[in-house]
């Protein structure tokens, strides 16, 4: 049997040691008895504890904090530790603070005053202000600051696995103006002041003197906070007493120990059936609220608040908040009913009165299907004009117009956030992974489940991350302004798409196209269990991930992970093939009907068939003989009995392969952005009907430059395409069709006359439909 098909021998050009496929090896830390091979927590795996008693106390009038705490700190560690390390976020707005010193920026030639301002004024007299620290009888102890850290030198060392130390501090600060763009960011905290009331509305985050993490793979975690890495801290058990105005409703971490004191019987009463409400219930309503911004109560009250196993304790207050609640059922929870709810100030309805707590709802659903069951007894969205998320309570944005229209824009953005800080709950707050150190273990994977829970909350919901096409942009940009995912937090050069959306896109990549749901979703839900509660490493979830779905990643981790390579497969050749059936009935008339079109494709001979009237042998038929019409093409007596002869040699599994007479096509791609992929083809046939195959990443491991690969079909193909549902973030679609198709653009057409730009400026769709129908034009 001859055939045409000519098997594509791709030889390995690079030595093994360079091959993308190779197993993660340096990248990796050894394994040991605290951090498997496996990716799970080890036989040894040890973490410290801290618990915290703490009153403070909030001064509405000079906006102040002032606070005590009594810090319980329990070594689990193998080590015995001769001081401790606390982290001092304040003094990240202290006048001296490094994030100040190391801003860099320019001056352009227009620049807004308020621009200006959070370049250079530092005047705010903001950071921690130490007032002692004692140990747990009273005895001061010797303490350094060293900018956002403080060291406390310990009299004995703290005797390792066993050690417990109490020790006592005092402190406060100024708070800050949250929407001062010199240091609101930075702070995650502080105050807004609604001027039109002259209400302020507290986020009161980062507040306190907090351990650092001492582990088994940093030693004490005490890098400087310069404002994008946020903080890792360990687990402990809280009891925090609060006190504000007397007219004051406190949104907080942990469970309220004492409504009878500071809530209304009403309140109280309307708390309790939202327990078993099917929708939000308001227990502190907007004309409550509004009545209460007009007088400032000079009395005060302390609300008492318990939390267990958290890493932090944040609170809002104000006197102008909405309170609304509904409960949630978890399946597999430990607590029967979590406590959804909102508090807002008015100006952030109507949107949060009708969406935020079905959204915390949603999301607290949504995250315990795809990681652990949510196991605390609330979940608290708080509108504030930013994001930032604590155990059980987030700050989120979202502000409707004056008049409550809204932009779809304002809309799907608070939904986003809302999902986003509450998601936060699992990442890293229940999954503590090490912020400082890694922005994308929370961000990311945060992002990535916000995903899923968008896309469950509406179909056509507007995420920003998860879709791949969407993280395209970023990926083929300079490689200037890229970093690997694997890079330090304060180090990341575009924060968003490189430790939100890239990590999200690439996880969803992974669940989508490269894994399958099925197993993706058991692997990444055994992440979240494995280190529900502890400090796992990105190596961790490498290991894990691989470990438990089957699947080797390494390629993946390290391409999307540790590099800055994209996606660029490029569909460079299609070359259809034809099997020679030896058969002379098939085959001569074909050669036959070639040679004949080859010949009218001929220069001379159109050119003469259209110059010359007549040819010799035209013009003399006496000049002819027996091959002006022979055709060597035509089946002879012979051919068929050769061909009954060949027949006859061929096993029936190589008759049934000529009889199949199939349509061959070799395909030559190549890898034009560094990431080896899987790759999607999809086949549309010449009768109108298509076919994809899914071919795992693997098809690279022997060249990850330049493959070819044949497919068989019954019928002939008309277009081939890579990647038809954009999944794989293909920086370059264009090289993705065979045979080329143009490219899509959009001219669009500007009408000089009568078209004024910005006549609907500053209107929403919302508010314009408000407007039509007023106007009864509808
Ligand atoms: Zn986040």
């Amino acid at each position: 049997m001859v055939l045409l098909l000519v098997a594509t021998l791709t030889y390995a050009q690079q030595n093994t040691d360079q091959s993308k496929f190779r197993q993660l090896g340096t990248e990796l830390p050894t394994p040991n008895t605290y951090r498997t091979a496996s990716g799970a927590p080890g036989e040894s795996y040890w973490q410290q504890r801290v618990d915290y008693d703490i009153k403070v106390e909030l001064d509405d009038e000079k906006q102040k904090i002032k606070g005590t705490e009594m810090i319980t700190y329990f070594n689990n560690s193998p080590h015995p530790l001769t001081y401790l390390w606390l982290q001092l976020d304040q003094n990240v707005v202290h006048p001296e603070s490094d994030t100040y010193k190391t801003a860099t920026n320019k001056l352009g030639e227009r620049v807004s005053a308020g621009q200006l301002n959070g370049m250079l004024d530092n005047s705010f007299d903001g950071g921690h202000k130490i007032e002692y620290v004692k140990d747990g009888t009273g005895k001061a102890l010797k303490f350094t600051i060293v900018k956002t850290m403080m060291r406390v030198d310990l009299p004995t060392p703290l005797i390792a696995k066993t050690g417990k130390i109490q020790l006592q501090i005092g402190w406060s600060y100024n708070i800050n103006d949250r929407q001062n763009p010199a240091l609101g960011a930075d702070s995650r905290g502080g105050y807004e002041l609604f001027p039109e009331d002259g209400n302020y509305l507290y986020t009161i985050t980062q507040w306190f003197p907090r351990l650092a993490v001492y582990d088994d793979y940093n030693g004490w975690q005490h890098k400087q906070f310069l404002g994008q890495g946020e903080f890792t801290l360990p687990f402990g058990n809280y009891t925090v007493a609060i006190t504000v105005p007397s007219d004051h409703i406190i949104a907080a971490t942990g469970a309220l120990q004492n409504a009878k004191e500071v809530l209304t019987a009403d309140q109280i009463k309307r708390f309790e059936e939202a327990k078993t409400a099917t929708k939000p219930v308001v227990i502190v309503t907007q004309a409550e609220a509004t009545e209460k911004e007009k007088t400032k109560a000079k009395d005060k009250k302390t609300w008492v608040y318990k939390a267990e196993n958290v890493r932090d304790f944040a609170f809002g207050s104000s006197r102008k908040f909405i309170w609304d609640a509904m409960g949630v059922k978890i399946e597999g929870s430990p607590v029967p009913t979590v406590m959804a709810m909102s508090y807002y100030p008015k100006e952030a309805n109507p949107l949060y009165g009708h969406l935020s707590t079905e959204a915390v709802a949603h999301t607290l659903r949504v995250y315990s299907k795809h990681t652990i069951p949510y196991p605390y007894p609330v979940a608290i969205s708080v509108e504030a004009s930013n994001g930032m998320e604590y155990p059980m309570i987030c700050f989120n944005y979202g502000r409707p117009e004056k008049d409550g229209t809204y932009s779809d824009r304002i809309k799907y953005g608070m939904l986003g956030v809302i999902i986003h800080e509450v998601g936060h709950n699992f990442f890293p707050m229940i999954v503590n992974s090490d912020e400082r150190q890694w922005t994308w273990m929370d961000e990311g994977l945060n992002s990535f489940c916000q995903f899923l829970a968008e896309q469950e909350w509406d179909r056509s919901f507007p995420s920003n991350g998860g879709q791949a096409r969407n993280i395209v942009g970023y990926m083929k940009a300079d490689k200037e302004v890229q970093n690997p995912i694997m890079t330090n937090s304060e180090s990341i050069i575009r924060f968003g798409p490189n430790a939100y959306t890239k990590p999200a896109t690439a996880l969803n990549i992974l669940r989508e196209t490269v894994m399958g749901r099925e197993l993706f979703d058991f692997a990444f839900r055994e992440y979240a269990r494995r280190w529900a509660f502890k400090h796992p490493t990105p190596y961790d979830l490498f290991r894990t991930m691989e470990d438990a779905s089957g699947v080797d990643l390494d390629w993946y981790w390290r391409g999307w992970f540790f590099t800055t390579d994209n996606v660029d497969i490029s569909l460079d050749a299609v070359t259809e093939f034809r099997m020679d059936t030896k058969n002379p009935e098939i085959e001569k008339p074909l050669a036959s009907k070639k040679s004949k079109e080859q010949l009218e494709r001929d220069v001379t001979f159109q050119n003469n068939k259209r110059d010359l009237a007549t040819t010799a042998v035209e013009r003399n038929e006496a000049l002819k003989d027996f091959y002006n019409s022979y055709d060597p093409n035509a089946p002879a007596p012979t051919d068929r009995e050769r061909y009954e002869k060949y027949l006859a040699s061929l096993s029936p599994k190589e008759k049934a392969i000529i009889e199949a007479n199939k349509s061959y096509y070799q395909l030559d791609l190549s890898n034009q952005g560094g990431l080896v992929m899987p790759l999607i083809i999809k086949f549309e046939f010449e009768d109108g009907t298509s076919e994809t195959q899914r071919i795992p990443a693997e098809i690279w491991r022997l060249n990850d430059k330049k493959i070819s690969k044949v497919f068989a079909f019954a019928k002939p193909v008309k277009q081939v395409i890579l990647d038809p549902q954009e999944e794989t973030a293909d920086v370059n679609t264009e090289n993705n069709y065979y045979p080329r198709r143009p490219i899509p653009s959009r001219f669009e057409v500007f009408k000089q006359e009568g078209f004024t730009r910005g006549a609907s400026m500053g209107s929403n769709p919302m508010q314009q439909a408000q407007q039509q129908k007023k106007a009864g034009s509808n």
